[in-house]
């Protein structure tokens, strides 16, 4: 700040005496009013200028007080009031006798202007105040000069005024605090009410829940139990029956043999009608006995590396005695190399076995085809055929106990081999699906992964 080229200040007064610290408190404010500072900010000044007059005055017996309006860099303007002090301050320092002196104005320094020490109170004009021209500049130093200074007590009842309406407006400030506060202890009540409803609401969601659970869990052990008795049932009269139908096939081989008595034409022709049906339901109890056991969980596979060629060789051989219509003919294609895989060869045997059986059983002309696949790391067996096809709505159905398609497919059988397929498929950790439509034949597909379940 030394060699400021400075404009003359606003106002000029000697702080001497202690009545002079009433004057410089007064032209203060009148100055700080006349530059726009806001009331508040007056006050501020005003308050701040007496306190450091006081300090000035007690230790070095007065100063030179001057107002000057600096224009800064970025088109803002500050009130400076300056004190110099008529005798060297001890130290060169300045410290306000009040702490809280220094917060009633943007700075105060100690600063030597033109060689003279200065203490410096600053405080920044608010942006609306009008800009202040050369002119307006000379009209305020007319004004304060013409403002005749008033009385210590004229000032007293000033400051009383002030002291008056910082009351009224801490008091004010205070009814609004109370008033928010209870707002927001009213607030509080709510969100609390809000949260204990909520909290109510999810323990009694959550007793339903449990309630629930606890309900579908006994629904679940009774319907365990029920499927455990069927396939206990299921088992136990298959297990039965075996013996007399096989023993019935015994007696009625024995009939027609040749070294018994010789029938007549007409009790041959019964005997063999006897033989057949109980050829059929020995089929029958076998694919009983065998679904029964599947669904009792107690049948393990035999895991072990299956070579695919073999067992495919297998299938064409065995499946080509059934592939008796003219008009059809099946194909096992070969199984892409490296053709193994982690199954049970004889259960997956049974599983193609019985797709393709049923392919040739229904199929009238046309192919029957069995193709392998590997994909990343599963194996998927494809079984289709160009037979009827079956319509969507039943593509679960078959897969039921016993159902079969009304209508011309249901050419004896059981409606147990596709129950059974599917759930040899789950045992080896694969799925069973079917894609047909009515008239477009049907695509069975096995999908195994490569490593076993
Ligand atoms: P089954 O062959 O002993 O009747 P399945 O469980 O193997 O018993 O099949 C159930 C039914 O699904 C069959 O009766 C038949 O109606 C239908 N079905 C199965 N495979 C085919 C197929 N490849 N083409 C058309 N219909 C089929």
């Amino acid at each position: 700040m030394t060699g400021e080229l400075a404009p003359p200040p606003l106002l000029q007064m000697a702080l001497r005496v202690e009545h002079d610290i009433f004057l410089v408190r007064q032209r203060g404010r009148e100055v700080a009013a006349a530059v726009g500072l806001e009331h508040q900010d007056q006050v501020r000044i005003a308050t701040a200028l007496s306190e450091v007059a006081r300090d000035l005055l007690r230790l070095v017996g007065g100063a030179e007080v001057s107002f000057h309006l600096h224009g800064s860099a970025d088109g803002r303007h500050h009130l400076h009031v300056d004190l110099a002090p008529v005798a060297p301050l001890p130290d060169e320092r300045y410290e306000p006798q009040s702490g809280a002196v220094s917060r009633l104005v943007d700075s105060l320094l100690v600063l030597t202007v033109k060689g003279d020490t200065v203490v410096r109170m600053s405080r920044r004009v608010p942006a609306n105040a009008p800009a202040p021209t050369p002119e307006r500049l000379a009209e305020f130093r007319d004004e304060l000069d013409r403002a005749a200074p008033g009385s210590a007590l004229d000032e007293l009842a000033a400051q009383n005024q002030q002291l008056i309406a910082a009351l009224d407006e801490v008091r004010t400030q205070r009814d609004e605090l109370a008033v928010l506060n209870e707002e927001l202890a009213e607030t509080n009540r709510g969100v609390v009410a809000l949260y204990n409803q909520l909290t109510e609401e999810l323990e009694e969601t959550n007793r339903g829940v449990v309630a629930l659970y606890a309900e579908l869990d006994e629904k679940s052990a009774q319907l365990r139990a029920a499927s455990e008795s069927k396939s206990r049932f299921l088992a136990n009269v298959s297990h039965e029956l075996r013996a007399p139908v096989t023993a019935i096939m015994g007696l009625g081989r024995l009939l027609a043999d040749a070294a018994s008595d010789p029938l007549t034409g007409e009790q041959a022709r019964q005997v063999g009608l006897i033989r057949s049906s109980a050829a059929d339901l020995l089929g029958l109890v076998n694919e009983l006995l065998d679904l029964a056991k599947a669904e009792s969980g107690r049948m393990e596979p035999d895991w072990a590396e299956v070579d695919l060629r073999p067992l495919f060789g297998q299938l064409r051989g065995t499946l080509r005695a059934l592939a008796t219509r003219p008009g059809v003919e099946l194909v096992v294609e070969e199984p892409p190399v490296p053709a193994v895989l982690r199954t049970d060869e004889v259960l997956l045997g049974q599983v193609l076995r019985n797709l393709l059986h049923n392919g040739l059983k229904f199929t009238e002309r046309g192919e029957v085809r069995l193709r392998a696949q590997l994909g990343d790391d599963r194996w998927t067996f494809v079984v289709s055929d160009t037979g009827p096809g079956i319509a969507p709505e039943l593509h679960e159905r078959i897969f039921e106990e016993f159902y079969q398609v009304p209508g011309a497919t249901r050419v004896g059988g059981t409606g147990l081999g596709l129950p059974y397929a599917r759930r040899l498929v789950t045992l080896l950790g694969g799925t069973l699906e079917l894609t047909s439509e009515p008239g477009r034949g049907s695509t069975f597909c096995v999908s195994l992964p490569t490593g076993g379940a």
